[in-house]
């Protein structure tokens, strides 16, 4: 439903900011003065310039700008992992957590996937996994073991050798670590030269 620009509730003597058509409403005053490259807000400009703004959009254009100037949580970036899937341990609250992580990277833009990181939970020694959450393109790390991403992050070689060590597979690359040297490393020849 449109409210008319009329029907506005005024924010009061306090704010006298007016602009070309003699709105003193601060929600379109700011949306008026937007300038920044956020596509949703830039569409919803441009609406407010044709036809109004629905009473969604009002209300998300308010939320946007309640976020703004404020700093972003910290985003755990799962990009920094190497390319592909990779297999680590680390120190859960009771006990060690094998993860492996997707970071798909084929390079294509057009591929559906591409640019995506997917953790999964190793248990009981089945390489598939449970879903742990994913990071989407241009975004951070979204879903439930946020310290464990975080625990990988710190040191990423680490909790690979770990794997490696405790799962007898290289942390690296999953393939079965055969000789003593590897098995000791948790990561195998090639994957160690790297
Ligand atoms: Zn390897």
């Amino acid at each position: 439903m449109l409210t008319p620009m009329a029907n506005r509730p005024d924010n009061g003597a306090m704010n006298t900011t007016t602009t070309f058509n003699g709105t003193t409403d601060k929600v379109l005053v700011w949306l008026e003065a937007y300038s920044g490259s956020n596509d949703f807000v830039r569409s919803v400009q441009s609406a407010h310039a044709h036809y109004g703004l629905s009473d969604k959009q009002y209300s998300a254009i308010e939320r946007f700008m309640g976020r703004e100037g404020q700093p972003e949580p910290a985003g755990i970036d799962l990009r920094a992992l190497p390319e592909g899937s990779t297999f680590h341990a680390v120190e859960g609250s009771s006990q060690l957590a094998f993860y492996r992580v997707d970071n798909i990277v084929t390079g294509k833009l057009t591929d559906r996937w591409n640019g995506w990181v997917f953790v999964n939970q190793v248990i009981g020694g089945s390489k598939r996994g449970e879903k742990r959450g994913s990071q989407r393109p241009g975004s951070s790390y979204r879903g439930t073991h946020e310290p464990m991403m975080q625990a990988i992050l710190q040191d990423p070689r680490a909790s690979m050798a770990r794997y490696g060590q405790e799962i007898g597979s290289c942390g690296m690359c999953g393939k079965v670590l055969t000789d003593e040297l590897s098995r000791e490393r948790g990561i195998g020849p090639i994957c160690w030269e790297k």
